[in-house]
């Protein structure tokens, strides 16, 4: 298996709190790879440390074999790494199909914008709403606007920043059939999620976080039935897995 995305011994300190202390993490090609943990983990530091937005104090982040710990973010997207985000960020006045076209035009080699732009907009369901303005629209399609725009660059690495946060099941349903298509075709997946159930459903491979520390991983199932993953998820812990153990 390749490793797209690599992230060896990173570490990042906030004044004199180490958000993350010194985390190895692997995102394979044609995996969908989940990272998990409570609140203040370190989860999103570490993804940002992978996406180039927070730079990290120590260790370094590989993208296929080449160290982009020093690239900056809009750089790592041209290279082919492509991220969701937490807070929603379309263009509220652009339609969506021009918000997708954005995410078609950040890629190095500009051909067949308009035919990625179409492909993405179709991949997501979002054809019947193409020409109506992006801030006209519910949440749970602005994030499948936002996965849109990153799919349109073809990126090899996909981050996704709690993907399903305002989907309804329908839409949630999408997303599944759409993540599990795009690992089948190669593509490399790291999900930060607090929904249990769609980590159990989605994720190959599961890295769990606490106090900035990777503090179980490993195949999904065997990970999530563990205690101590139940322990330090809190009640967000899957159907089956209690804090005293596996029910
Ligand atoms: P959540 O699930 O709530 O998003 P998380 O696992 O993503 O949490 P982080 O947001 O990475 O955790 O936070 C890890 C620690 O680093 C926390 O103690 C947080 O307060 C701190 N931290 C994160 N970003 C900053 C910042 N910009 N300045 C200061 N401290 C920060």
């Amino acid at each position: 298996m390749t490793a797209r995305l690599t992230a060896r011994g990173i570490v990042r300190r906030y004044g004199g709190i180490e958000a993350v202390g010194g985390v190895d993490l692997v995102a394979p090609a044609g995996r969908i790879t989940a990272l998990i943990g409570p609140n203040g983990a370190g989860k999103s530091t570490l993804f940002d440390c992978l996406a180039g937005t927070v730079r990290p104090d120590a260790g370094r982040v590989l993208l296929g074999g080449r160290d982009v710990t020093r690239v900056a973010a809009h750089a790592r997207v041209r290279l082919g790494l492509a991220r969701t985000f937490q807070q929603i960020a379309v263009f509220p006045t652009l339609s969506v199909a021009d918000n997708v076209r954005v995410g078609a035009e950040q890629r190095r080699d500009r051909a067949d914008v308009q035919g990625r732009t179409e492909r993405a907009l179709t991949l997501l369901g979002l054809r019947d709403v193409a020409g109506e303005s992006a801030g006209a629209q519910p949440t749970g399609v602005l994030r499948l606007v936002e996965l849109a725009r990153a799919l349109a660059g073809e990126p090899r690495v996909l981050l996704l920043d709690e993907p399903a946060a305002g989907l309804d099941s329908a839409q949630t349903a999408r997303l599944v059939a759409v993540l599990r298509g795009l690992a089948g075709r190669g593509m490399a997946l790291l999900l930060v999620e607090h929904d249990a159930g769609l980590v159990a459903e989605l994720a190959d491979t599961v890295y769990v976080m606490a106090d900035g520390r990777v503090v179980a991983a490993g195949p999904a199932a065997a990970v999530l039935a563990e205690t101590r993953v139940a322990r330090v998820w809190g009640g967000a812990a899957p159907d089956g897995v209690t804090p005293d153990g596996v029910t």
